[in-house]
């Protein structure tokens, strides 16, 4: 470990990866990043692994279609596989009124060039056949959308970081930050300390306690997310499916296995890691309900993950006020593994030339003060859980 750097990266998933790689691969910039744990041992190596940027707000996809765009071209720039499949991402209407409000996002998605349409029942079903039959009303695919290895990105983005001379830390907890007159001036840890004028928090769920250390309250909360894997089946889904309704999203793996999650209708808020039962059979009747050629199918396993959410449900990314050398990129909610190639190289972006760019303007800390927040109307909320 070195006693100087320049960035102080903490937490290690792919907020934190991808941004201490794009750092190091655009500027001279001397990059440290500590995890507390293995390498995507958060959210991002828990997550159902689904992309898209069909969003509905200006702000969503700006910031998303960019991470869309770095994607595509992940693997080579990465020189590693991160197995990006663009079959499509198909968002699922279930009723008239929610096939109307997709209708409604498609007009922002063409300003932006996205390459999305809309699908009546009848297209739906010729698409994915083994969808059950009258639950879908329509839906919006975007063709270049999918679903990626969440480890395989892990595992790139650190490569080839470090490839890049980033000294990236495992096992290694952030246990204080030093502020002084206002200025961030070094991070302590559990293996010693470094000193360094900028600390960027990239700790997902743990984003409240590194902003602590630094004397800050962010107005995040913490969000328990179930999801489950079967065992192998023959090929019959080529696309990324959600279906904001019901609270559930899938792919099937290059290995036939059915992954996805879905959250119960009476959704409770927690922190525990444990997996629940009632979720296990919440995710299963979704599951059989959307495809009937799951009944009886065999779960192999079943994980928890922790993300963190703010009131609008957007990220907060960029500087803090009134800490000098302060970043934060968190509170990813269920979208940060989609938009980790785009955060991390937007806030490279700030971090190497000292203006935000236009993507994570409207993500900014100062909106909770201000009242701007960000209305984004394709996505699920706070609001959706419960009903
Ligand atoms: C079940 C589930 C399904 C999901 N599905 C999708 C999906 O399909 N598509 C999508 O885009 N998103 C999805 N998400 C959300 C996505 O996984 C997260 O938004 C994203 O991974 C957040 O990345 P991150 O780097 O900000 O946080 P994390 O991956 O959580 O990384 C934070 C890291 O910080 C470390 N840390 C914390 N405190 C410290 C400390 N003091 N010192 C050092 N290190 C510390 C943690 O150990 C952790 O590794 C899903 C999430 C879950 C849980």
């Amino acid at each position: 470990m070195r006693k100087n750097y320049d960035v102080v990266i903490i937490g290690g998933g792919i907020q934190g990866l991808a941004l201490a790689y794009y750092i190091a691969r655009d500027s001279s910039q001397r990059v440290a990043l500590f995890e507390k744990s293995y390498l995507g041992s958060g959210a991002s190596g828990r997550n159902g692994e689904m992309i898209r940027s069909a969003f509905g707000s200006r702000q969503w996809i700006g910031l998303w279609d960019k991470s869309l765009r770095l994607w595509e071209n992940l693997a080579a720039d990465l020189d590693f596989n991160v197995m990006f499949t663009r079959h499509g991402y198909l968002i699922l209407a279930t009723s008239n009124e929610e096939l109307e409000s997709l209708k409604q996002n498609l007009k922002t998605q063409h300003q932006f060039g996205l390459a999305t349409s809309i699908l009546d029942a009848g297209d739906v079903l010729r698409l994915i056949p083994a969808i059950g039959p009258g639950i879908a009303t329509g839906g919006l695919l975007q063709t270049n959308g999918g679903f990626a290895r969440h480890d395989a990105a892990i595992w790139g983005y650190a490569r080839a970081a470090r490839r890049l001379q980033v000294d990236i830390f495992p096992y290694t907890e952030a246990t204080d930050i030093v502020v002084e007159s206002g200025r961030i001036c070094a991070v302590k840890t559990a293996n010693g300390s470094v000193a360094t004028p900028m600390v960027v928090n990239t700790a997902g769920a743990h984003d409240q306690k590194i902003a602590q250390m630094a004397g800050l309250e962010l107005p995040t909360e913490s969000l328990r997310i179930e999801i489950m894997v079967t065992e192998p089946l023959k090929p019959f889904l080529a696309k990324a499916i959600s279906a904001p309704a019901m609270l559930c999203y899938m792919h099937q793996s290059a290995r036939g296995e059915f992954i996805g999650g879905a959250e119960r209708d009476d959704f409770v808020p927690s922190t525990s890691m444990r997996n629940s039962l009632g979720t296990t059979s919440a995710i299963a009747r979704k599951y059989v309900r959307l495809f009937p050629r799951l009944a009886g199918v065999r779960m192999m396993r079943q994980w928890t993950g922790l993300v963190s959410q703010t009131p609008d449900h957007a990220p907060i990314i960029g500087p803090v006020p009134g800490v000098e050398g302060l970043l934060v990129s968190v509170a990813w909610s269920g979208y940060g593994f989609m938009g980790g190639p785009g955060g991390g190289k937007a806030l490279s972006e700030y971090i190497i030339s000292g203006k935000v760019p236009p993507e994570i303007r409207p993500f900014n800390l100062e909106r909770f003060k201000t009242g701007q927040l960000v209305n984004e109307p394709a996505i699920i909320k706070k609001e959706h859980r419960g009903k």
